[in-house]
């Protein structure tokens, strides 16, 4: 078994993996598993600082993003993607799946969306139903200032669809403050719960827009609206995945209980961002580091490859590469949920130097 030291899927604490090997009830018909299931979400919108209603639906990461696109877009419907990532970008191909007409704002890959130069392109263009932004854009680890930007599209009446999968519960994210419609978050990253679920909290405006379209929702599982009623009715649209509801409560548990947890993502984020650099290495970013994953430039005369392999042939610790634009370019080490504690993350730093010595030598 390998460290895992990627940006999602991340460590999963023993009390998680219990949790998800407890006696299962059946999820359809017993209405304590309603009351379960509610309380959980409960907790989601807790921890998000919300009065929005959060649904966990029972997908990866990526089905929060679309379910959120799906359920906010009629054919037609003019839609602003903030693309300064491959995430970001990525947006755009939801909102088109389901007849939405997609602007860009573009913005350069290795800084912060910066939110003056947002306000003035605002200024000028603002006839959208809704906009898509992304909290940390994995690929690169940029963090952008989403409360702030959402605000600033909210004064123009522009719903707001927020990707924090990445981010959320290790940089804080605080919802009602930064009058976010839709965030959307996932089981796998700074929650660290295992991979397998997304959750979506949905402000009564966004609710309101999905209930008042004029053509239905292209889609039943990517479907926020068919939840709406789940607890009067006592019905889920489908079987609920239970024993990744118990380790997904157990792992929002384990959050709630680390009050300590954005400085502890802050000091292992600066640790590492400190390390990389004092080895020779160059950060991808120029500003905007998220505190959940350092992304790193691969020196001249080395692979991505060749680093990965080593560090898994040798120390025995799986870091990441990239993907889309940034394929071969960078590595990544995801500090993020379980994975940012003192003896993981030094001992990822202390394999990463000696995995740069023995490929210089070759
Ligand atoms: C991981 C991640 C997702 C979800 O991707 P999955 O492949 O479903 O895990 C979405 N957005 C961001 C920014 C992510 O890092």
């Amino acid at each position: 078994m390998y460290k895992i030291m990627t940006p999602g899927p991340t460590q999963v604490r023993e009390n998680v993996r219990n949790a998800r090997s407890l006696a299962c009830t059946n999820p359809d018909l017993d209405p304590a598993f309603y009351d379960y299931y509610k309380e959980t979400c409960e907790l989601i919108s807790e921890l998000l600082e919300t009065k929005n209603t959060a649904y966990i639906l029972d997908g990866e990461g990526i089905l929060g993003l679309e379910a959120a696109c799906a359920s906010l877009t009629e054919p037609g419907d003019q839609v602003l993607v903030l693309d300064n990532g491959v995430y970001g970008k990525g947006f755009a191909d939801f909102v088109t799946m389901y007849g939405g007409q997609v602007t860009f704002y573009e913005a350069p890959y290795t800084r912060a969306l910066d939110v003056d130069a947002f306000r003035a392109y605002l200024k000028e263009h603002h006839d959208f139903k809704y906009a898509t932004l992304v909290h940390c854009d994995t690929p690169s680890g940029v963090l952008n200032p989403v409360e702030e930007l959402s605000r600033a599209l909210h004064e123009y009446g522009i719903m707001t669809i927020v990707d924090s999968v990445s981010a959320m519960f290790g940089e804080p994210l605080r919802v009602d403050e930064g009058q976010i419609d839709i965030a959307c978050g996932g089981s796998q990253k700074a929650l660290s719960a295992p991979p397998g679920l997304t959750f979506v909290t949905v402000s009564d405006a966004a609710m309101k827009a999905m209930e008042e379209r004029k053509t239905p929702i292209a889609s039943f599982y990517a479907n926020i609206l068919v939840f709406k009623d789940y607890y009067k009715n006592l019905w889920f649209p489908y079987t609920m995945p239970i024993s990744d509801i118990y380790g997904l409560r157990a792992a929002l548990e384990n959050v709630k209980a680390d009050t300590e947890r954005y400085d502890r993502h802050k000091k292992y984020g600066e640790m590492t961002r400190t390390a990389v650099q004092k080895m020779g290495l160059s950060l991808y970013l120029e500003n905007g580091y998220s505190n959940t994953v350092t992304v790193i430039r691969i020196p001249e005369g080395m692979t991505a490859a060749d680093i990965l392999e080593t560090m898994k042939k040798d120390h025995n610790i799986m870091i990441a590469g990239s993907f889309d634009v940034l394929t071969g370019q960078v590595i990544r080490i995801g500090h993020m949920g379980e994975n940012a504690n003192e003896q993981d993350v030094t001992e990822t730093l202390q394999a990463l130097e000696q995995t740069l010595s023995s490929l210089k030598k070759k």
